[in-house]
């Protein structure tokens, strides 16, 4: 049985950057529906029952029935991005990137707000519902992408990236504030993001 992750904050305390409502509807309702579905699914499926959320996104390819393959992707997605996502944010953000991971951000993007305007457009320009990501490799390095729906970095066979912060740019993330201004959500995103967990992340990955 997989649970969601337990926050660390109180849902109003995100305020004015991201509501209390929004955050007990996407935390209780959106969050919860994928977990319960993803279990549900599982409860069909005995032979996958044991194996970790990320084994299961990276080897989708290997569910060989169809409606199985596409609950898992989607509510085990739905399940593992937002566990990624509310782990991230803190009540007033938490500066900036420090230690190794600011030393390889500002190697590869050339310094922090670089970083963050990429994020920012891969956020702005997925069109519909998806996801932006910071994501790294074995060897440390970085990458910024978006994906549609559910999906994540994970389910790409042939390449190695492991998400370790997410944008959630569904307009159920923000669209009782912000309405259709999804740029300004991911600003405001932007001012939460605890980056200790995002660095703790990033040296999980790295080797
Ligand atoms: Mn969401």
């Amino acid at each position: 049985m997989f649970k969601q992750i337990e926050l660390n904050y109180n849902f109003n305390a995100l305020e004015p950057h991201i509501d209390e409502l929004t955050m007990v509807t996407h935390y209780s309702k959106h969050h919860a529906a994928y977990t319960n579905n993803l279990n549900a699914a599982l409860e069909k499926a005995p032979e996958l029952s044991h194996s970790s959320i990320e084994d299961l996104l990276k080897s989708l390819a290997d569910i060989a029935d169809e409606a199985l393959r596409a609950a898992i992707r989607n509510n085990g997605g739905g399940y593992y991005n937002h566990n990624l996502y509310f782990a991230t944010l803190e009540p007033g953000g938490n500066s900036e990137p420090k230690g190794e991971l600011a030393d390889r951000i500002i190697e590869e993007f050339g310094d922090y707000s670089s970083l963050k305007e990429k994020l920012a457009a891969a956020g702005a320009t997925r069109f519909g519902s998806g996801w932006a990501w910071l994501s790294a490799n074995k060897k440390g390095d970085l990458k910024v992408s978006s994906s549609p729906n559910q999906d994540n970095p994970l389910m790409d066979q042939d390449e190695a990236w492991v998400p370790i912060l997410g944008i959630d740019v569904w307009e159920h993330a923000y669209y009782l504030k912000y309405k259709n201004l999804r740029a300004d959500y991911i600003k405001a995103f932007l001012e939460l993001v605890n980056w200790d967990v995002v660095s703790d992340n990033y040296n999980k990955v790295k080797e």
